[in-house]
């Protein structure tokens, strides 16, 4: 049981996307559902009817979170406005540090810093924006010359492949400053043609940085646009084309974003169609209530034969893509559970 359902907000996600009319389940200060949910499944319930529930909105020029090591407190003035997040550094950031001003302030790694919060009782989520020149000084110090991969390597070693990625990054940007006069082109050809980067990273620049359409398609948007059947097929590039051939160059971007995001909270590996707002138009979700209804009528339970839950529970969505039209349409579309 949830610990609040409120129901028929007007959700503002947060994406930029328009509102849209759902209930939210609360646990243990998260939101652990959006979608179709019932009052009695919580221990409260709110009717949020004509009232919007958004996220905290984020102040974007927070400058600093410094203050609230001293005196946490501080920050109410904040979170009456509704603010809950704070994007802090600017000019310069409170980390990473160095030498005399690591052993003034008391720490030196951005995660020391955030553990000093934590316990000092930090009341809001910190964004920490760090600007280059402060890593370049930290790694190289004021001399005139490109950091060595084995500097850069240590930048980046969470995120895995760091050795490669470090001489891509080198090799990338050296290729701008040579041959785009440190501009980043704004061109699918020029951008894919810089090491280490492929045309998923090319559309994000494209659609993200440059305002030029760009369509990312990831392993999200391809096991969601294939279940919803606007797409087929495993290739990312012609899922790219069939996507953006369906809709205007404007909304590529958006769509994309989208699409990840409901593949990664509702639409996952299995599926959670019975909190999915898109079901009605769903080929997945159709097929796999067209053959659970066919299944339950030849069972002589007709009476029965409600709509599928989740796919990936029942019998007859798992036989998708067997005998029959729907069966055909099945076919193509990915399993649950299979991850991309
Ligand atoms: S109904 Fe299920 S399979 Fe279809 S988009 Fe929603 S979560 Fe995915």
């Amino acid at each position: 049981m949830d610990d609040l359902i409120i129901t028929n907000a007007r959700i503002v996600d947060g994406t930029g996307a328009p509102w849209f009319l759902a209930d939210m389940a609360i646990a243990n200060g998260r939101i652990a559902a959006i979608g179709r949910i019932a009052p009695a499944q919580g221990k409260r319930a709110i009717d949020a009817t004509g009232l919007v529930v958004a996220p905290g909105f984020i102040d974007m020029m927070g400058q600093t979170a410094t203050p609230f090591l001293e005196n946490p407190n501080s920050a109410f003035n904040l979170l009456s406005q509704g603010i809950t997040t704070i994007n802090a550094g600017e000019g310069g950031s409170s980390a990473p540090l160095a030498g005399e001003q690591a052993t003034r302030a008391g720490w030196s790694t951005m995660r020391q810093l955030f553990a000093k919060l934590d316990s000092a009782g930090m009341p809001m989520n910190m964004v920490q924006t760090v600007g280059h020149t402060q890593l370049r000084e930290i790694v190289i110090g004021d001399k005139d010359r490109q950091a060595t991969p084995e500097e850069l390597e240590p930048q980046i070693h969470s995120t895995g492949f760091f050795r490669a990625k470090s001489k891509a990054l080198i090799g990338m940007a050296t290729a701008l400053v040579q041959a785009h006069g440190g501009s980043v082109p704004a061109d699918m050809d020029a951008l894919t043609a810089l090491p280490g980067v492929g045309r998923k990273t090319a559309n994000v620049v494209l659609g993200h940085a440059l305002g030029v359409p760009g369509l990312p398609v990831d392993r999200h948007v391809l096991r969601v646009s294939n279940r919803l059947g606007l797409a087929e097929g495993e290739d990312a590039e012609k899922v790219e084309g069939r996507l953006c051939s369906l809709l205007p160059a404007e909304r590529w971007t958006r769509a994309s974003d989208c699409l990840i995001l409901h593949g990664r909270r509702v639409c996952k590996p299995k599926p959670l169609c019975d909190t999915c707002l898109v079901r009605e138009h769903c080929l997945f979700f159709r097929t796999a209530d067209a053959q659970q209804a066919r299944a339950a009528r030849g069972a002589g339970k007709a009476g029965t034969a409600g709509r599928a839950g989740t796919p990936g529970k029942t019998a007859a969505a798992s036989k998708a893509g067997k005998a029959g039209p729907a069966g055909k349409a099945g076919a193509r579309l990915m399993k649950p559970g299979k991850k991309r």
